[in-house]
């Protein structure tokens, strides 16, 4: 009995085009780093969102909202000298 050939799923996916790129490298993505959400430029200008300084000179977004928490990460960076605890990103 004459079978059709089957992909595997392996091959399936090595045939696959390849994903997109994720996004354009030119789209500044930038989250709050207490909650994670994404912010968008126009907030920056309407006080929604702000970005905040630690002591390094580095700046953070972070949402208006979430303005104190913000500070306390950037207060726990600068007394730890360890990285932001960010949020994870989402939209
Ligand atoms: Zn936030
Ligand atoms: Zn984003
Ligand atoms: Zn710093």
């Amino acid at each position: 009995m004459k079978r059709e050939k089957r992909l595997t799923k392996r091959e399936r996916k090595a045939l696959a085009p390849p994903r997109p790129a994720a996004a354009p490298a030119h789209v500044h993505h930038i989250h709050c780093i207490a909650c994670g959400r994404h912010l968008e430029p126009e907030e920056m200008q309407t006080g929604e969102a702000l970005m905040l300084r630690c002591q390094h000179g580095s700046t953070f977004p972070s949402c208006s909202g979430c303005r104190s928490r913000s500070i306390e990460l950037l207060a726990e960076h600068d007394r730890t000298g360890q990285a932001v605890r960010t949020a994870s990103a989402w939209h």
